[in-house]
């Protein structure tokens, strides 16, 4: 089947050669081309070109008289499998209680899993699958989704089995992550190494043996899990054949970074407090730097150093960390405008943040990231000219008008 897309604005993120990331300055390049065309064949990108070139042939053509193109967005990092609001919480922090004093007193990722443990599997499916399709209707069509709310083998495998559902559900690419060392679950209060035991010896191999993650992720943080449990639940990972992803300096100067680049781990997120150091070990490595300004703006603090790493010639990317207690974000367009505002990234260099850089935090830049032959034919129409300055700049809204996945409307 091949479908031709005519009469394009403009398409924006076209790649003639793809590249497996942008750092640096190549991060405000945005190759665009007007008045254009695009092919899609059997869900990929075949090929595109300026409408004064001769049109190819096609089985279906659709007239985008008046919009332009952006690549399907990447949401590198989601919770979105979760069963409930903390709108409580929130109104605690309002008050002025913070993050680590909810979270000491029981409340936060603790709560968070007393009410997905007692979920039925169904409803917990129906309302993710609903969140999920919320971030496709906004542009989405990568996303990975974490566990880390179940704490206990039977509640993590249930998450996990819910985020591969829904990817079999929806024809998004869905990359799940177990997160089983997120926080110490109330059974093994005041024996943390009691329950990285359980990580490593028990729940690990169960989730390995069924397929259910794609990747294994640690909350290496002040109060959560240090570096060295860090790197011996993501040495245990790799030996099953589980590339790792970090949740590190949230909370503080804490060694997560080092603790990702140690483990060759594909990215390392949050990062709001980084120094020369981290800069330093992340130029030495492939761990890719991800950003998430959803929670920054959430719970007020501070914002991860992105021109900083971005003019220390670092790559960066931007994700939601969609979920309940810091960041209930579902629209990459939000957290791109907030990289903006918040981290002083251009335009551009937001949308290789939510595109082709976080593609390569899950490493899937082969497939997706950028309006690429071969690529997957992943993209959204706006009709909001000059899409790539004015979607940032006009914030609060949704402009997607229509979302492909592998060429089909969602
Ligand atoms: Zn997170």
């Amino acid at each position: 089947m091949r479908k031709l897309f005519y009469n394009i604005g403009r398409i924006w993120g076209v790649e003639s050669v793809p590249l497996a990331y942008k750092s640096g300055n190549e991060m405000s390049v945005v190759d665009a081309v007007d008045n254009a065309w695009l092919l899609a064949e059997d869900g990929l990108i075949a090929d595109w070109g300026a409408m004064a070139s001769d049109l190819p042939a096609a089985d279906q053509s659709l007239d985008c008289t008046g919009m332009e193109l952006l690549p399907g967005l990447v949401d590198s990092h989601t919770h979105v499998v979760f069963a409930a609001t903390r709108t409580t919480e929130w109104e605690l922090r309002l008050k002025g209680a913070s993050y680590e004093e909810i979270a000491a007193a029981g409340g936060g990722i603790l709560n968070s899993a007393a009410k997905l443990r007692v979920m039925d599997e169904q409803r917990l499916y129906d309302e993710s699958l609903e969140r999920v399709l919320r971030m496709i209707a906004h542009g989405t069509t990568t996303l990975e989704i974490k566990s880390g709310y179940g704490l206990s083998l039977e509640s993590e495998m249930k998450m996990l089995r819910i985020a591969r559902r829904i990817g079999h559900t929806v024809p998004a690419t869905v990359k799940t992550t177990f997160l089983g060392a997120h926080a110490v679950p109330p059974e093994f209060k005041g024996n943390r190494e009691g329950y990285v035991e359980h990580v490593i010896d028990t729940m690990l191999p169960a989730v390995a043996a069924e397929n259910l993650a794609d990747h294994v992720d640690v909350f290496c943080d002040r109060g959560f899990f240090t570096p060295d449990e860090t790197m011996r639940i993501l040495a245990a990972a790799d030996k099953l054949g589980l590339p790792a992803k970090i949740h590190a300096n949230e909370l503080g100067l804490t060694g997560g970074v080092q603790a990702a680049v140690k483990a060759g781990a594909w990215s390392a997120d949050h990062l709001e407090h980084t120094g020369e150091e981290e800069v330093l070990v992340l130029r030495q490595s492939q761990t890719m730097p991800v950003g998430l300004p959803g929670t920054s703006y959430f719970l007020g603090i501070p914002y991860t150093p992105g021109r900083m790493l971005i003019d220390a010639g670092l790559p960066f990317a931007i994700a939601t960390d969609f979920n309940p207690g810091s960041s209930p974000l579902c629209s990459l367009q939000m957290a791109w405008s907030l990289a903006c505002t918040q981290m002083r990234l251009l335009p551009s260099e937001g949308l290789n943040a939510i595109t082709l850089n976080a593609a390569r935090a899950l490493r899937l830049e082969q497939i997706c990231g950028s309006v690429a032959r071969g690529k997957r034919a992943d993209f959204w129409l706006t009709r909001t000219r000059d899409a790539m300055n004015s979607v940032p700049y006009y914030f609060g809204v949704n402009h997607a008008s229509q979302v492909f996945i592998l060429g089909n409307l969602q």
